[in-house]
Formats: C-alpha cells, sequence, structure tokens
C-alpha cells in the first residue's frame, strides 16, 4: 500500500532541501538542526509568502478600501481559514490570532479566568508544564485569591492520572496541561484526560505549542475547551500565536486588550465591541507574519500529519537507541509514548559545556531548563542537553550528535 501514512522514513529527508536555513554550515561542517522545539526552521514557501507580501501586498488589513489593503485583507484572513481548517475549529470565529501560545494562555488567564475565580478556586496543572503554562496561572491566582494545584508526574516523565484524577474536584475552575512536554517529550493522553476533567465539570486549556507541529490535532475531537499553539514552531514566521476556544466561552469573554480593530463603535460614554475573533485582537496585527503561518499550514498539510508523527516517533526511537550506547548517558525524560525531543545528560558534562562542543561540530542543541524549572527540580537537575526533532531530520543527523557526543565524552575524559 502507498497510503501517505506509509511513507519510509527516508523520503522524509527530501524535504530538508525545502529549507534554506539547512543549507549552511557552521563552524565549518553541515549545519544539524536539533533545536526545533525552540524555534522551528521556515520552509522557502513561507519565507516567500512573507516576501510577497512585503514586496507587494504590504498595506493595514481591515479598514482600507484600496486594492493592496484588499489584497493583504483577503491572504491574511485566509490563513485564519487555513488555521480553522487544519485544528478542525468549528468556525474561523474560533480562531483568534495572538502574538504566540504565551499571549494566548495569558488571553484566557485574564479574560476567562480572572472575571470568575474566587478565594478557595483552584487551577489545576502538571510538574511537566512550561513557564508559560505556569506564570499566567500564579498572576490570576494572586489577583483572585485562587490556588494553583500541581499534579504529580513519575520519573520516566509522564503525569500520575490517578492523581492527577483526584485532584479534579469540583473547587477545580481549569485545568492547563501541555500536549507534549518541550523538556521531556511525553505526550499526555489528552483524550482520557479531558474526558476525565469534563466528567468533573472543569474547563480545559491545552498548551498545543509542541503539539501542532508534530501530529495531527483536531480540536472538536480532543474535546477541550482552549487549545493554545505557536506559529514559529510550526515552520511559520515568529511573533505569531493561535488560541483557539469554543465560540460560546469566546463570546461570554471581556475583551483581552482595548485599541483599534476589536471595537464596532466608540464615543466617550461606551465602546460597543466587535464580534469573534476580531474582539480579542486589539491594534495593527502581525500580518506579514500571519500570511507566512498560512503558508507554512498549506506546507504541512501537503505532507499530512499523521506522516510527521511516524516519521518523528521513528527517528526519535532510533535516536533513543543511538544515544543510550553511548557510554555516561543517561536520557531524561522516559515516557511510553514520547516524540520530537530527547533530553539527556553525559557523565557529569555541564550542559552548556555539551551545547558549545556540539556547537564547534556544526550541531545545534539545546542546553538549559528548558523554561520548566520545576520539572528540572523535579529530577533534581539544574538543566539538560535536548535535542529536538523535525520533520526534516533524518537519521544521519542522529549520527552526527552521537559523533558530536563521543567526541566531547572523549574531551572530558
Ligand atoms: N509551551 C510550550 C510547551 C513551549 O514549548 C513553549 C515554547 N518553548 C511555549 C509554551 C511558549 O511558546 P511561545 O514562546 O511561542 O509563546
Amino acid at each position: 500500500m502507498n497510503l501517505p501514512h506509509s511513507q519510509p522514513v527516508a523520503d522524509f529527508s527530501d524535504y530538508r532541501d525545502d529549507f534554506p536555513a539547512l543549507q549552511q554550515s557552521v563552524n565549518g561542517q553541515p549545519l544539524v538542526y536539533l533545536d526545533s522545539a525552540a524555534s522551528a526552521q521556515q520552509p522557502n514557501a513561507v519565507i516567500e509568502a512573507v516576501a510577497s507580501y512585503q514586496r507587494e501586498d504590504h498595506a493595514n488589513v481591515h479598514r482600507g478600501v484600496h486594492t493592496l489593503s484588499h489584497r493583504a485583507t483577503e491572504s491574511y484572513e485566509g490563513a485564519r481559514d487555513k488555521l480553522c481548517n487544519f485544528i478542525n475549529a468549528s468556525s474561523r470565529a474560533e480562531i483568534v490570532l495572538t502574538s504566540g501560545t504565551t499571549e494566548s494562555i495569558n488571553l484566557v488567564a485574564q479574560s476567562f479566568c480572572r472575571p470568575v475565580l474566587k478565594p478557595g478556586d483552584q487551577i489545576l496543572i502538571t510538574w511537566l508544564e512550561h513557564h508559560s503554562n505556569i506564570v499566567p496561572w500564579q498572576l490570576v491566582c494572586e489577583q483572585t485569591g485562587a490556588e494553583l494545584i500541581v499534579a504529580p508526574i513519575n520519573d520516566r516523565g509522564e503525569v500520575e492520572l490517578d492523581a492527577l484524577y483526584e485532584l479534579m474536584t469540583e473547587r477545580v475552575k481549569l485545568l492547563g496541561i501541555g500536549h507534549v512536554s518541550n523538556a521531556l517529550g511525553s505526550i499526555n493522553p489528552l483524550r482520557d484526560i479531558i474526558g476525565h476533567a469534563k466528567q468533573a465539570g472543569i474547563t480545559v486549556l491545552v498548551d498545543g505549542a509542541q503539539g501542532v507541529p508534530h501530529m495531527s490535532v483536531d480540536v472538536q475531537s480532543l474535546g477541550c475547551d482552549f487549545y493554545a499553539f505557536s506559529g514559529h514552531k510550526m515552520f511559520g514566521p515568529t511573533g505569531t500565536g493561535i488560541l483557539w476556544g469554543r465560540e460560546q466561552l469566546l463570546e461570554a469573554m471581556p475583551p483581552y486588550q482595548g485599541g483599534g480593530d476589536m471595537i464596532l463603535e466608540v464615543s466617550f460614554e461606551q465602546t460597543v465591541f466587535n464580534e469573534l475573533p476580531y474582539k480579542f485582537e486589539a491594534g495593527t496585527p502581525n500580518i506579514s507574519g500571519v500570511i507566512g503561518l498560512g503558508a507554512a499550514v498549506d506546507y504541512l498539510s501537503g505532507i499530512g500529519m499523521d506522516s510527521v508523527l511516524e516519521h518523528e516517533k521513528s527517528l526519535h526511537a532510533y535516536m533513543v537507541t543511538q544515544l543510550a550506547a553511548i557510554e555516561g548517558i543517561r536520557l531524561v525524560g522516559t515516557a511510553e509514548n514520547q516524540a520530537s525531543v530527547q533530553s539527556f545528560l553525559l557523565n557529569d558534562i555541564h550542559p552548556h559545556d555539551l551545547g558549545t562542543i556540539l556547537d564547534h561540530q556544526g550541531v545545534a542543541i539545546r542546553t538549559g531548563h528548558h523554561c520548566a524549572m520545576p520539572l528540572m527540580q523535579r529530577f533534581g537537575l539544574p538543566g539538560t542537553a535536548r535535542a529536538s526533532l523535525g520533520l526534516y531530520n533524518d537519521r544521519d543527523d542522529i549520527d552526527r550528535l552521537t559523533g558530536a557526543l563521543e567526541k566531547a565524552r572523549q574531551v572530558f575524559a
């Protein structure tokens, strides 16, 4: 059978040619980019969509009657439609364009939670979360007297589901949970978790920053209430992001920020807010970025997200085997369901030193706490080295990584 999801791993290497940044040498070696969890490289299609808007169509959106403004508006709103289809939202009104996952989560904390939270209420998160899915809840808890509670994880980096479900009492007003851990790669069993939360009457926000770039996401079938993600991790431009929310919930929420574009009518006495999703989009948006993001959605749709997931799972399995064979390696994060990310340590080499030695060999990885300090504390570590995959990586990249690590081990022997 020649179904897209049965595409052999080798075919995926061809996509690398679409990414100009991957064609360069760094420190005299062909670049191996293993930092896509921080920010993914952009294909030519995205770069060209942005450049073409800037060259020919640049104008402000929504308000202009002239041709350039029409063209800009069409491409910008076209990207919203593409995003709507990509995550199977039920309406384009549910696609709020933001600057990234961080802003999307802050929007929910301030517009959905802040008006209703009271002392005694709880927000539930897990130990796996990125700071962007911790700090906005801390802020709103401080503002309202509500309490932030945290579900534990096990030593493999998996959420302890029984403990999580026990914490789901009527006091919990919102569960904020990551789709995939950026530090450990653990994929949360969202269907189960959301099912339990819904039974307990809890609103669920999914931090999908590491979900959407790596697998097919259908927000309606997931059953969550909000899903937040970033453009730059899904091969689009920085400064773009999405908050998907159920229309009914968004409708009832007050605006997040005031300004142009989010209004229908303004007088000094009162303002009538715009309809969804514009009510949440004050001011001139990142027009070129969103147009580029639309091109990224087209690019990913052309490949198929099920194929991307299969490719990355297979590559991740190879990476784990190859890393484990290196003397002195300690894998951090060994969840049963894991993809695209692997954290590790090598002997007692400081992760930053490791990252620097690898960079000298043209291999880009990330080192540090990965914006997940509580998670690092859970493992008793100041940080880790992390290799993260994108659809353009292949086995040669993994071999270069392990070769560079062998060298580092010898340097520090
Ligand atoms: N959540 C997770 C799981 C992430 O990996 C990141 C980015 N590292 C964020 C949230 C924040 O995304 P952004 O900086 O694009 O807002």
